[in-house]
């Protein structure tokens, strides 16, 4: 059975990177899409691990090649998901989760009709400002920039398959771990993989006829 393509978007700061990395340890299965970018790495970052840091010259390259499925500028650095360890999970059998801007999303979207979009909203725009602050990254101005750009994304949340808010951590996390079961169970997806289903062979005829 191929693989489920799952694309996460969040303005920055409503809590998609603590949703995703306590998804990741729930499901060991699930494969993180690790992305490539020109911005530079981040005290603590680990090359292959957080991201693939690229110079914009071997960026452009990648543009070039066909190799990435996606791309987009976000605050002033390049991001891209590589083409081929996505393509080879989703063969597998293997889910993947990509964790990219809504630029990003949407193209995946267009390309992969089938990719399941999740947009986590933040409670208000006041909570957000809230968690930036607290979270301590980034400068007052690079705070209001974020802000900014917040507003632009969550206007595109309509075309998303689904809409979490990250009010309560745990409730949010529940509901996002929810989708992902429920996807794996569509009819649609699992019609021409009854054997893997049931191995019962009366109900296995009944489902075929
Ligand atoms: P993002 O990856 O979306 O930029 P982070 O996961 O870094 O956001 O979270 C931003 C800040 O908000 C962090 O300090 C995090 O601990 C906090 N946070 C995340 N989820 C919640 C929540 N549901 N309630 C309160 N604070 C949260
Ligand atoms: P950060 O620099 O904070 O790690 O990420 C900034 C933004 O870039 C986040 O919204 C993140 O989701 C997005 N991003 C990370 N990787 C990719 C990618 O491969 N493609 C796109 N389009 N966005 C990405």
């Amino acid at each position: 059975m191929k693989g489920l393509l799952i694309v996460i978007s969040a303005p920055s700061g409503t809590g998609k990177t603590t949703l995703v990395n306590k998804l990741m340890k729930e499901i060991p299965t699930l494969e993180f899409s690790i992305s490539c970018t020109t911005r530079k790495a981040r005290p603590g970052e680990v090359e292959g691990k957080d991201y693939y840091f690229l110079s914009l010259e071997n960026f452009e390259q990648k543009i070039e090649n066909g190799e990435l499925l996606e791309w987009a500028e976000v605050y002033g650095n390049f991001y891209g998901t590589p083409k081929d360890k996505v393509m080879e999970a989703l063969q597998k059998g293997r889910d993947i989760l990509l964790d990219i801007d809504t630029q990003g999303a949407l193209q995946v979207k267009k390309n992969y009709p089938e990719a399941i979009l999740i947009f986590i909203l933040p409670p208000s725009l006041k909570e957000l400002e809230y968690r930036l602050r607290k979270r301590a990254t980034d400068d007052a101005e690079t705070i209001e920039k974020r802000l900014i750009v917040a507003r632009k994304e969550i206007s595109l949340a309509s075309k998303y398959d689904y809409m979490i808010v990250n009010d309560r951590i745990e409730t949010a996390f529940e509901k996002l771990k929810s989708i992902i079961t429920a996807e794996r169970w569509k009819t649609e997806r699992i019609k021409k993989h009854l054997n893997e289903v049931t191995s019962d062979t009366e109900i296995l005829k009944l489902l075929e006829s």
